[in-house]
């Protein structure tokens, strides 16, 4: 395994640097400083269909019971569970039908069954299904059955999933497929949800150049803007792609002034760390708040954070992979929290390293790693080869992150480390 440490060229990101913040003491930070959305206002009401991926503005109480009615659960013949043979064989008389849709309207006497479809009303009198496969035909006016079915079986009671009065759904819900038939179950068309975030997004930097224009010598592609459109996608926000700023102060006052006035949330990528070309943090400092600058992490510890008139702001480092580790890390979170969102942290592992891993103490890390399982259904991660916070390609092979706590120094193969998978945010 190579030490990546000592292959890399020394670089800002890579300098030990105590006046960092370590990554959780950066988390609460912005935790504390980004408030929901206001009430009343920022919701609206949308048609069910409407509603997927949407935040929830109100709880969603059930003023039905669900299944309303007690139905069966199989295709076959209802009866009362006293008509059930203890051993040997029965005949019943057929009494009639019920269809889903269709109820039978007599009831089911002693001595009787009703044949009965899947999700149709139980007859009065009834109380146990026998399933069709289980039934023998004697005529069309009879059916012998046996004992094999026990009383109440393959019957659904009134309310068995849902009850009346019960509250289904809580406001902060980020509203699922399952949710959306939830819903519909209910007999609710229309649901109150959040508004969506409003989120700007632009590269600083003079080297870049626009995806489908030739690359001039010293040039590069824009490619974070695309990788953050994506990521904000996946956050449901309303993204609003504000090109590439040049690394001129003027330039970059004038933009971030304007996406500050109608935006909930400014990004920005690049020129946070401390060369001369780095100007966002001295232009957020005349225009708005620094709440903090860098965090004990790496990749991505010149990240800044602050506000912009009422935009949460967050300079992101110019390097592709610390783009991703820090929105993964301190911007997905904020924008669920300002969006009203009540999530759960994010899924944390333990899986076996196949690779020996090498950090130094102090920071917090977050490599690249590719998760399986073997076949014993044991989780096994390996790194992704080289680490270097310019290579992107090592997160588009990963699929999650192993997360090396500040102290850690070294990882042996074959001893466990902590693994965040990417679903997520990804
Ligand atoms: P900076 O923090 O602005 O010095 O950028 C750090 C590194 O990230 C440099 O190698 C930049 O060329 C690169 N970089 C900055 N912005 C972008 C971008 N939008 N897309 C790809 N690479 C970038
Ligand atoms: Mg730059």
């Amino acid at each position: 395994m190579t030490d990546n440490l000592h292959l890399t060229a020394p670089s800002c990101s890579d300098d030990h640097d105590p006046a960092a913040l370590q990554a959780d003491v950066a988390r609460q930070r912005i935790f504390d400083a980004v408030a929901p959305q206001g009430a009343a206002g920022a919701s609206e009401r949308l048609n069910l269909l409407q509603a997927l991926d949407r935040v929830l503005a109100e709880d969603i109480v059930a003023a039905i019971d669900v299944p309303p009615y007690v139905n069966s659960a199989m295709d076959g013949y209802a009866l009362h569970a006293h008509d059930l043979p203890d051993g040997g064989m029965r005949e019943l008389r057929i009494a009639g039908a019920s269809f889903a849709g269709h109820p039978f309207n007599g009831v089911c006497g002693s001595g009787e069954c009703v044949r009965i479809m899947t999700g149709a009303v139980m007859p009065s009198g009834a109380d146990t299904v026998i399933p069709k496969e289980h039934a023998e035909c004697v005529d069309a006016t009879a059916i012998r059955i046996d004992g094999r079915t026990r009383a109440g079986e393959n019957v659904r009671a009134a309310g068995e999933d849902i009850r009346r009065g019960q509250t289904v759904l809580t406001g902060g819900r980020r509203i699922t497929s399952a949710d959306l038939g939830l819903i519909a179950s209910l007999g609710i068309a229309q649901v109150a949800v959040k508004r969506r975030l409003r989120v700007a997004v632009f590269s600083t930097g003079d080297e870049l150049c626009a995806v489908g224009a030739s690359l001039q010598p010293g040039q590069i592609h824009d490619s974070n803007r695309y990788t953050l459109h994506g990521l904000l996608t996946r956050q449901h926000c309303e993204v609003s792609d504000l090109g590439v700023v040049r690394d001129d102060p003027s330039a970059l006052r004038g933009a971030l002034q304007s996406a500050a006035r109608e935006h909930d949330v400014v990004i920005t990528s690049g020129g946070v760390s401390v060369g001369e070309a780095d100007l966002v943090r001295q232009v957020l400092g005349e225009l708005g708040d620094i709440a903090f600058w860098k965090v004990a992490i790496k990749p991505g510890r010149p990240l800044i954070f602050g506000h912009l008139g009422r935009a949460v702001f967050f300079g992101l480092p110019g390097n592709p992979v610390a783009v991703m580790v820090t929105f993964s890390q301190f911007v997905q979170p904020a924008l669920q929290r300002l969006a009203g969102e009540t999530a759960e942290p994010p899924l944390i592992l333990r899986a076996v390293s196949g690779s020996a891993l090498k950090k130094r103490a102090g920071r917090t890390e977050y490599q690249r790693g590719i998760l399986t399982q073997d076949r014993d259904g044991k989780l096994v991660v390996c790194k992704t080869g080289e680490q270097g916070s310019g290579m992107l390609s090592s997160m588009s092979r990963a699929n999650c992150f192993i997360v090396m706590p500040s102290e850690q120094t070294r990882v042996e193969p074959g001893t466990e480390v902590m693994v965040q998978p990417f679903a997520s945010w990804m």
